[in-house]
C-alpha cells in the first residue's frame, strides 16, 4: 500500500480506527431502525467505511439522512466502546440470531472471541476502536449498493451502505466536493451528453458503439499512435478476429483463460473462437520465415479488437467491456536486446501518457507468482532487466511481489486523472511461455537456433478504457487536438451565413473540425450550446467581421479573445493542433 506523502502510519491507523468505529455506530443506528437487521461485515476503507446488512426492505436514498440522524444521537451521547472476550460457545449464544456472524465465529481459529459493545449494540470484532463515540469525526453516508455476502454470487445479496469520515470538517467537505466532481465527470454521463458513444441492450451489454464524435477522437488517437509507432521502428500489422480453437489450445489460452473466452463456433467441421488476444497472429507472421539475429528486434503493432467474457454484473461503461481494441504490440528480440527494448517501450509509454495530459503516474514491477512458466533463473534475469530499464529512465517504482502473470514478469503503469483516481494504463510483459510453445526462434551468430525474448505491451491500454479515462480527466472538455468539434462558427444574422460557410470551407481544408451553427436562434443561445458541447473555439461573425475579413474568437470558458484576421486564426489554430497544445489561449 502506498502511504500518501506527509501522512504517517500512526495517523493513518488512527483514521482507520475512527472510520471503523463509525461503521459500528452506523450498524447500531440501523439496528434501532430495523430491529430484525442481520449484520454482515463493516470495515474501514479508503476515505471511509461500509457495512453490509440484510434488511426487511430495500433501502432508498431517503433512508440515509434518517440513519445519519440516529448516528448523530449515538455520537452525541458519547458512549464508550467496550471490548469483551468470551469463549466460542458463549459467542454463538450471543449472536444466535445473526447467521452471518455465526459463520464468521466458526472460522475464528482461537478459542476466545472478542466483541465490542457501544450502548446496546454488540458487534463481533477484533478492534481496535476509538475510546468512545464522541471521538468520531465528521462523517457522511454517501451511497447504497448491493453486495453479495463474501463477494460470492451464490450467496445472499446484502445491502451495503457506504460512508466517508475525516478528522476535520474541511477534509470532509473537500472530499465531498471531489465526489461531486467525479459524478459530474462520469464518462457514461458525459458520453451521453456529448454524443460520443452508446451501448445497446439489443446488441448486447459491454459492446460499444462509437458515435461520429467519439469516433473522431478515436481516429485522432489512432493516427497519432500509428505515426508515433512507425517513427519508433514498429511495423503495423492486421490479424483476423477468428482463429481455430486448436491454435488457442496450443497456446495454453484455452486451458488458462477459458472462463474469459467465448464458446467456439463451428465452420466446416472446425471449431473457431473470436480472439481474446492478438499475440498468436503476430507469432504466426513472425514464423513465416527463418529469422536471423541480424533482423531482430522485430516490433509488430496492431490496434487489435479482442473479445473477452466478463460477467454482466462487472461491466461498467467503457472501462469494463466485452469487446475492446487494444493498442497492442509484440516485440521479438534477443535476450541481450531486452533491456533496450523495455527502455524503448517505457519511453514511448511516458511520451504517450504525457502528450495526453496525464502528469501523475505510478509504476509497479510485478514479480514471479506461485505458478509460473520458465525457470527461476530466467525469471530472475528478466526481473533484473526490467529493473535496470526502469533505473535507466530514473523511474521510481514499487514492487508488486508475486503479481506477475504466469508466463513472465511485468511493469504496469497506472496513471491518475484530474480527480486523483487511478487508471490502468500501459503494461509491459515479458513472456517465457509462448516462444517455447510455438518454438519462436532465430538463428544466432553461432549458426544455432535460439528462442526469442518476447514482449507484450500496450501503451494506452485499450481504446475504450483510454477514452473513459480521457473523458473523466478532462470532464469532457478535451484539448483542441482531440476535440471532436474544434471550432463552431456563429453567424449573428442570416446575412452573415455566406461568410460563415466560407470560413468553414477554408478551415476544413486545413484539417480543422469545424461546423456552422446556422439555426435562426439568438447568438447567446448558440454560445450556450457550444459551451455545453465543450467546443474549444467559437467564431462569432457579424457585420464588422464580414467587412474586415476577421473573426471574433471566444473560448468555451466564454472568455472573449481579441479579433483576429482570418489568416492569422487559421495559422494559429493549425499550430495549436499540430503541436497538441493544451492551453486554448491563442
Ligand atoms: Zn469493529
Ligand atoms: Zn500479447
Amino acid at each position: 500500500m502506498v502511504i500518501e506523502s506527509g501522512q504517517t502510519m500512526t495517523e493513518d491507523e488512527q483514521l482507520q480506527r475512527m472510520r471503523h468505529s463509525v461503521a459500528h455506530v452506523m450498524a447500531g443506528a440501523v439496528l434501532s431502525i430495523f430491529p430484525d437487521a442481520k449484520f454482515g461485515i463493516g470495515p474501514a476503507i479508503e476515505n471511509g467505511f461500509y457495512y453490509d446488512f440484510e434488511l426487511p426492505r430495500s433501502l432508498n436514498p431517503d433512508d440515509l439522512p434518517l440513519i445519519e440522524a440516529r448516528m448523530a444521537e449515538i455520537i452525541a451521547a458519547n458512549v464508550p466502546f467496550v471490548k469483551q472476550e468470551v469463549d466460542k460457545q458463549e459467542a454463538r449464544r450471543l449472536f444466535a440470531d445473526q447467521p452471518y456472524k455465526l459463520e464468521l465465529i466458526d472460522e475464528i481459529p482461537d478459542e476466545k472471541v472478542s466483541f465490542y459493545r457501544q450502548g446496546s449494540f454488540v458487534d463481533l470484532c477484533r478492534g481496535p476502536h476509538v475510546g468512545s463515540t464522541g471521538e468520531i469525526g465528521p462523517f457522511k453516508l454517501v451511497g447504497i449498493a448491493g453486495a453479495y455476502w463474501r463477494g460470492d454470487e451464490h450467496r445472499p445479496m446484502l445491502q451495503r451502505i457506504y460512508g466517508v469520515a475525516f478528522e476535520t470538517k474541511e477534509a470532509l467537505v473537500a472530499h465531498l466536493k471531489k465526489l461531486e466532481a467525479a459524478a459530474s465527470s462520469d464518462h457514461r454521463k458525459l458520453g451521453r451528453e456529448l454524443d460520443l458513444f452508446s451501448i445497446h441492450e439489443e446488441a448486447g451489454p459491454g459492446l460499444v458503439h462509437w458515435h461520429p464524435k467519439g469516433a473522431a477522437i478515436r481516429r485522432v488517437i489512432e493516427d497519432f499512435w500509428k505515426d508515433e509507432h512507425t517513427k519508433r521502428g514498429y511495423d503495423i500489422v492486421y490479424t483476423p478476429h477468428l482463429a481455430k480453437l486448436d491454435l488457442w489450445k496450443a497456446s495454453g489460452h484455452w486451458e488458462f483463460y477459458r472462463d474469459y473466452l467465448y464458446s467456439p463456433m463451428e465452420v466446416e467441421g472446425q471449431e473457431y473462437i473470436v480472439k481474446p488476444m492478438n499475440c498468436l497472429g503476430h507469432i504466426l507472421i513472425y514464423k513465416t520465415k527463418l529469422r536471423s539475429y541480424r533482423e531482430l528486434p522485430l516490433r509488430y503493432a496492431e490496434l487489435g479488437t479482442v473479445y473477452r467474457y466478463e460477467r454482466s454484473g462487472v461491466l461498467h461503461g467503457l472501462s469494463r467491456v466485452r469487446g475492446f481494441t487494444q493498442d497492442d504490440a509484440h516485440i521479438f528480440c534477443r535476450f541481450d536486446q531486452l533491456e533496450d527494448e523495455v527502455v524503448g517501450v517505457l519511453d514511448l509509454a511516458r511520451f504517450m501518457v504525457d502528450t495526453f495530459g496525464f502528469t501523475n503516474y505510478q509504476m509497479l514491477l510485478s514479480t514471479r507468482p506461485e505458478k509460473y512458466a520458465g525457470t527461476i533463473q530466467v525469471w530472475e534475469e528478466a526481473i533484473k532487466t526490467l529493473s535496470q530499464a526502469l533505473a535507466r529512465l530514473e523511474f521510481a517504482y514499487d514492487i508488486d511481489p508475486g503479481e506477475g502473470v504466469f508466463y513472465g514478469p511485468k511493469i504496469d503503469i497506472k496513471f491518475k486523472d484530474a480527480l486523483g483516481r487511478g487508471w490502468q494504463g500501459p503494461t509491459i510483459q515479458v513472456d517465457f511461455n509462448l516462444p517455447q510453445r510455438f518454438n519462436v526462434t532465430y538463428i544466432g551468430e553461432d549458426g544455432q537456433e535460439h528462442l526469442v525474448a518476447m514482449v507484450h505491451r500496450t501503451v494506452l491500454g485499450s481504446m475504450e478504457r483510454f477514452l473513459a479515462s480521457l473523458i473523466e480527466h478532462y470532464g469532457g472538455a478535451f484539448p483542441v487536438w482531440l476535440a471532436p468539434v474544434q471550432v463552431v462558427v456563429i453567424p449573428v444574422a442570416d446575412r452573415h451565413l455566406d461568410y460563415a460557410y466560407k470560413l468553414e470551407a477554408e478551415l476544413k481544408s486545413e484539417g480543422v473540425r469545424i461546423r456552422v451553427d446556422a439555426r435562426s436562434e439568438r447568438v447567446n443561445l448558440k454560445i450556450r450550446q457550444a459551451q455545453l458541447d465543450k467546443i474549444p473555439y467559437m467564431l462569432v461573425v457579424g457585420d464588422k467581421e464580414v467587412a474586415s475579413s476577421t473573426v471574433s474568437v471566444r473560448l468555451r470558458s466564454v472568455e472573449q479573445l481579441s479579433s483576429l484576421s482570418l489568416e492569422s486564426f487559421k495559422e494559429t489554430i493549425s499550430r495549436v493542433i499540430v503541436n497538441r497544445v493544451k492551453d486554448l489561449k491563442l
